[in-house]
């Protein structure tokens, strides 16, 4: 199967099977489109715009700031930023000083912090000031020696005069921060650095523009390495799919978080590479987002499925305008044909699914945008990109059309994990990515993920893949949101349970949910157990966290 690369045969002629990837740093996308478009806006935040030749001026400034104090190639940066302006600066200066980015999760706790800085030995970080007192307490317990605190209102003096002080207030616990020595201000710093051009020497297949950490909700999280050359293949896999765009003309809509490896790729990167605006959302709020969208016109919208589920099911939804977007790729979780519908009828645009994972860059499938796609499936492999379904147990190749564990190969595949030799070990052979997925290939060659191995649930001896029943239970019209887990049952070992939030209004008893399953599942798949929430806990992308549900349920269990 992996020689007979059936996909190609559905690719759009426009999509290359395979493409050239030139041997540079990163950074190149901004040089490239700061020199075509400098006057263009290359960011736009809360009403302020950025062009690509201050974008670029900025990053350099950066890139000398902290050359200046003592950051050296391969040396890790943290940047702990909400969708800001200073995340992307922050971003591109670290690359161009040659140092490493870990992007770390605004939302972590001091424990989270403390690993991922320890386990990273980043030594500096640049951090908000609301998020400032949280840095402060783990500093001595991490490598840490030097903060960068920025505002969110560094870019927008009205705001920082006016409103800025009211948020502070609400925050409560906003410390006054005292500046000096190793604490210093963002926008300081950046003043008092040149803008000559910083290019470091950057080998891109072995150095790490990235150090992304991933699977903290199982455990301790591990920094994923990424290479320049990773993200570069990524950036230019995206742009061979989204063939349509035009460089210089895009308007991209920042909702997905940048410190997540599915917004850095698909917004920042592959934005900036064709010298897209881009529309920064500092917190996902869908009545912001249709404001947003029907204001600034963004044309691209790459996305999770619980933001546009959010979005169409707004009350306000029929005040806004959404027709300017023209292609979405959502990515992260399954996307319910349902929500696909919808959101294409009310944009006039095309939602696709899409899949990929930190360890890849992340991006491997996608639906063709322009062309032939299948309900369901998360498409083809892009360019360059192999792919087998292999035997979990065995690692054997299994024939097409069986359920197995979905490998993949390609120039976006990670060089592994940051210390962890024996963990990249389990899941990198041969340049062979097993990516804990388990699918399927239909003779078309388009991909099918029916759930992560992880949450297969085995119940009286059968396996029942969770995403199977949160579907038909989607397909309910009262169910905004479902989440099915297995939790432990004396008879059969485990049973399912699922966990549903209504739409606005809307009542169902479980008895007729039961009923609706029962008409579309085997009897083994139908839940037993039925929970109604006001909402599901989620990920910064959107993305149900079943495993936390599964916890929850441990937790109550050992508590009876
Ligand atoms: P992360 O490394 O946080 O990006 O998470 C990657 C995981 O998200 C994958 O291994 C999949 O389990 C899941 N995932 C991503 N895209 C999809 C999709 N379209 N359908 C189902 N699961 C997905």
């Amino acid at each position: 199967m992996s020689n007979a690369k059936p996909w190609i045969a559905n690719y759009p002629p426009e999509t290359a099977p395979s493409l050239e990837y030139p041997r540079v740093p990163l950074t190149h996308f901004l040089e490239q489109s700061a020199a075509e478009f400098p006057d263009r806006p290359a960011l736009y935040f809360m009403g302020r715009r950025i062009t690509y030749r201050e974008l670029l001026a900025m990053s350099y400034q950066f890139a000398n700031a902290l050359i200046k104090r003592g950051v050296k190639k391969g040396d890790r940066v943290a940047v702990m930023l909400p969708n800001t302006p200073q995340a992307v600066i922050c971003y591109y200066g670290t690359l161009m000083a040659g140092g490493t980015v870990v992007m770390t999760n605004p939302l972590y706790t001091e424990r989270e912090l403390i690993h991922q800085l320890n386990d990273s030995g980043a030594e500096t970080i640049i951090t908000l000031d609301l998020l400032y007192s949280r840095v402060a307490a783990v500093k001595a317990s991490t490598p840490l020696k030097r903060l960068i605190v920025t505002s969110v209102g560094d870019f927008l003096p009205f705001f920082k005069k006016i409103l800025y002080p009211l948020v502070q207030k609400k925050q409560g616990d906003h410390p006054q921060i005292t500046y000096g020595g190793d604490v210093e201000p963002f926008l300081s710093v950046l003043k008092e650095s040149a803008t000559n051009p910083v290019r470091p020497e950057v080998d891109p297949e072995k150095d790490i523009a990235l150090l992304q950490y991933t699977g903290g909700t199982t455990g301790l999280a591990k920094g994923v390495m990424l290479t320049h050359r990773n993200l570069v293949a990524n950036t230019l896999q995206c742009q061979a799919v989204m063939y349509k765009f035009v460089r210089g003309r895009e308007r991209i809509l920042a909702a997905l978080p940048l410190f997540h490896v599915y917004g850095m790729t698909t917004v920042m990167n592959k934005g900036i590479s064709i010298a897209a605006e881009i529309i920064l959302v500092p917190k996902f709020n869908a009545k912001q987002i249709l404001k947003l969208i029907d204001k600034t016109k963004p044309t691209l919208f790459p996305g999770a499925p619980t933001m546009y589920i959010g979005l169409i099911n707004h009350p306000d939804l029929p005040k806004y305008d959404l027709s300017s977007i023209t292609a979405c790729v959502s990515g992260s979780a399954p996307l319910p044909v349902e929500v696909q519908r919808r959101f294409e009828e009310l944009t006039g645009g095309r939602l696709v699914e899409g899949y990929g994972l930190t360890e890849a860059s992340p991006v491997t499938h996608s639906n063709p945008i322009w062309g032939k796609r299948v309900n369901g499936s998360i498409g083809l492999p892009w360019p360059d990109t192999d792919c087998r379904i292999v035997d979990p147990a065995t690692g054997e190749e299994l024939p097409q059309g069986e359920i197995g564990e979905l490998a993949v190969k390609g120039p976006q595949v990670m060089l592994g994990y940051w210390n962890r030799p024996e963990d990249t070990a389990a899941v990198l052979r041969d340049g062979w990515l097993l990516t804990g997925d388990m699918g399927y290939m239909d003779a078309a060659g388009y991909f099918y993920i029916v759930d992560r191995k992880k949450d297969m649930i085995i119940a009286g001896g059968y396996n029942i893949y969770p995403r199977e029943v949160e579907e038909v239970l989607f397909e309910h019209p009262a169910v905004q949101e479902a989440a099915v887990i297995g939790v432990p049952d004396p008879y059969r070992g485990e049973t399912v349970k699922a966990f549903i939030v209504l739409k606005e209004g809307a009542q169902v008893s479980e008895e007729e949910l039961e009923n609706h399953c029962r008409k579309r599942l085997a009897a083994y798949k139908i839940p037993r157990l039925y929970e109604f929430r006001k909402e599901l806990p989620k990920t910064m992308v959107g993305k149900v966290l079943r495993r936390q549900l599964q916890e929850e349920e441990k937790k109550r269990s050992a508590d009876q």
